[in-house]
């Protein structure tokens, strides 16, 4: 037994017999097309060589009846000679009568036992070889015969001019020998006479000897083709003649008509484009199993795609959905396709947003990518990123929308987790900032709240020496020392304003902010940064800055720490090269503004350079290391860039930008 299982032959199987089962039947129709004819053809001729010798038969007949009545004729005449009974006159109109009776006859006589005429139809001619023969043949067997007629001409297939037959009827009376009567017959007459006009216009006939040389012959209409003859023994006494007919019909044709021939043109037709139709089928089925191969691996690929796909006619109507798109949207496929918008997944709240962009797509244009968010089945919602591009079949028509959509749930999860990891960052280095800071605090707010307490002594001084001596308070010794004391307050609280806003954690907020304004807000820290090491700090701030929208707090943030590290650096050089200087300027064309925090410090060494940026990274024994990383991000935050290169003149330049007009973040702000 085969160990292959038959389902797995079964198609092979069916493959042979759906072809071979037309081969068969169009064989067989062929071989019936080719047999029919041939049949046919069989058949007419079989019927054509009855016909004919039916036909012959009859002539041979009538020839046989002619003759016999003639013999007949002959014996009666034979007996009135015999008895007597007849004059020569007589005897002579008798002859001239059976002549004139029969026109196959050419003369009738009597001749005496040595052969010679007594009485004749015509003067007479002497007998031939044969003939007396016959007549001796006669005599002695007392029976009539024919002679054996001659031909005369050398042609044995010619006919002769003219082949003459004797039939010789011996007269006894009682056993006296009386001679013989004598009929000749002109063997050409015989056909002439007796055989019909519409039988000889078909057929040649012939009547040949013994030795098959012709003794008469009657042409037919045309010339016979010795396809259908037949033979026939004329059966005379005496004499062996054979009647020989030679249709003028040749064989049937094998394509004897139109009908025969335009059925096999058909046929051949039919064969070439069964053949024409088997190969189309063949490549068609070839092209079928490709596609079903190509499909399926689409399938697969389709289905085992995380990114979820969705196709939309021109009228917005969806056409097509992929397993991943239903598993994010939550709805089965039967349920999406077909609809038109508003679709199921449309979350109520960013419906606006939904039908604008509908209405672009059907306006013909479409964002190529966008964020949004859908709402699943159960009623979540799901961030997703759309990436969509024209659909367009093979003539070059576009028919549609095709979009690939990402679920970017993890993307955004990840990202608010870097968010607030990154505030966290900034929060505590914030609160490592204002540690340091604080002591230095201390030791500033020292020094107003002395001024303070200095300023309000001398005034009591002097409200006492007034009370004292009894004279009227001096307002104008006072005011000075107030207005002093008020202003030392106020510096005071503002640095404490400063120190607060800078603690406290918030939320990114976006104002719109000059570059100036900002620098007004910090001063009074940076400048308390730098004057712990007696550093000069230069503005150059170029006039035409245009504002910027930007987290006022962070970009505060990134300066204070740009400055603190180039006041840091700075702490070990010569006094008057002690400069800070904080420099902006407006590229137009780039659209950003630019601020360059310059210092003559100890400037970076390679080793540093490149970790500079690293969390964590200090050179210095009480860093944090946070503070660069912290800047970058700010910055990057707000689209723009940080970089830093040593300055020309000693130190390093740190240099910010950021665009004029902020672009939509990408992160979780609405
Ligand atoms: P921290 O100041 O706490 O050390 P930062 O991230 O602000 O952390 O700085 C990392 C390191 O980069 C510093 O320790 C210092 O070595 C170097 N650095 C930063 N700014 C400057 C500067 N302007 N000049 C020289 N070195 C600097």
């Amino acid at each position: 037994m085969s160990p292959v299982p038959t389902f797995a032959r079964r198609p092979q199987f069916n493959s042979t017999l759906r072809w071979l089962l037309p081969v068969v039947l169009v064989l067989l129709f062929l071989t019936i097309l080719i047999w029919l004819p041939w049949q046919a053809r069989e058949m007419e001729s079989n019927e054509r060589q009855e016909q004919l010798i039916a036909d012959t038969l009859w002539v041979e007949q009538t020839i046989r009846f002619q003759l016999g009545r003639d013999e007949e004729s002959l014996r009666a005449l034979g007996a009135d000679i015999v008895n007597g009974h007849l004059s020569q006159n007589q005897l002579r109109e008798r002859m001239a009568q059976l002549l004139s009776n029969g026109h196959e006859l050419l003369r009738v006589q009597w001749i005496d036992p040595q052969g010679r005429m007594l009485i004749g139809s015509d003067d007479g001619a002497p007998l031939s070889e044969a003939s007396r023969t016959a007549a001796d043949i006669a005599r002695r067997t007392h029976n009539a015969l024919y002679a054996q007629p001659e031909a005369q001409n050398p042609d044995p297939h010619a006919p002769p001019a003219a082949v003459l037959m004797d039939y010789h009827a011996p007269l006894y009376r009682g056993g006296a020998y009386l001679g013989n009567l004598v009929a000749t017959y002109q063997v050409s007459a015989l056909l002439e006479e007796m055989v019909p006009w519409w039988f000889a216009q078909e057929n040649q006939i012939s009547l040949t000897d013994r030795d098959d040389r012709v003794l008469a012959r009657r042409a037919a209409a045309g010339p016979g083709h010795g396809v259908y003859t037949h033979k026939r023994a004329l059966d005379l006494p005496g004499v062996n003649i054979t009647l020989v007919t030679d249709s003028v019909k040749s064989a049937p044709r094998l394509l004897p008509n139109l009908l025969v021939g335009s059925v096999i043109v058909l046929s051949l037709g039919l064969l070439w484009s069964l053949l024409a139709l088997w190969g189309h089928i063949t490549r068609r089925l070839a092209a079928e199993g490709a596609l079903r191969q190509q499909m399926s691996f689409r399938t697969a690929m389709e289905n085992s795609l995380v990114t979820g796909l969705r196709a939309r006619d021109l009228e917005g109507r969806v056409t097509y959905v992929n397993p991943a798109f239903c598993q994010m949207v939550g709805y089965p496929a039967e349920e999406l396709i077909g609809k038109l918008p508003p679709m199921p997944y449309w979350a109520p709240e960013a419906m606006a947003e939904y039908q604008h962009r509908f209405a672009a797509v059907l306006a013909g244009t479409v964002t190529p990518q966008f964020e949004t968010i859908f709402q699943r089945s159960d009623g979540t919602r799901v961030p997703v990123l759309i990436f969509e591009a024209p659909l367009v079949d093979k003539d070059g028509r576009q028919t549609g929308w095709m979009g690939s959509i990402l679920d970017i749930s993890d993307r955004k999860r990840i990202e608010e987790l870097n968010r607030q990891q990154q505030e966290k960052l900034q929060t505590s280095a914030r609160l490592a900032t204002m540690g340091e800071i604080a002591s230095m605090l201390a030791h500033e707010l020292n020094q107003p709240l002395a001024a303070i307490s200095s300023y309000t002594t001398g005034a009591l001084n002097v409200l006492g020496r007034a009370e004292a001596s009894g004279a009227p308070v001096d307002g104008a010794m006072l005011k000075p020392a107030l207005e002093q004391a008020s202003a030392q307050a106020q510096r005071a609280g503002q640095i404490i304003r400063s120190v607060h806003a800078f603690v406290k954690k918030r939320e990114p907020l976006r104002e719109e902010v000059t570059l100036p304004a900002l620098l007004d807000g910090i001063r009074a820290l940076i400048e308390l940064q730098a004057r712990r090491f007696y550093v000069i700090i230069h503005t150059e701030l170029a006039p035409d800055l245009p504002p910027l929208r930007i987290d006022r707090m962070m970009i505060e943030q990134v300066l204070l720490n740009l400055t603190r590290n180039a006041i840091e650096a700075m702490a070990h050089i010569p006094p008057q090269r002690r400069v800070l200087t904080l420099r902006a300027a407006y590229d137009a064309a780039a659209g950003q503004v630019s601020v360059a925090v310059i210092d003559q410090g100890h400037g970076i060494p390679q080793d540093v350079a490149e970790r500079l940026f690293s969390p964590f990274f200090s050179t210095k024994a009480e860093g944090m290391g946070m503070g660069l990383n912290i800047c970058r991000t700010a910055i990057e935050f707000h689209g723009g860039a940080l970089t830093h290169r040593a300055n020309p003149d000693g130190g390093t330049i740190f240099t910010f930008t950021l665009p004029a007009v902020p672009v939509a973040t990408l992160t979780g702000e609405t």
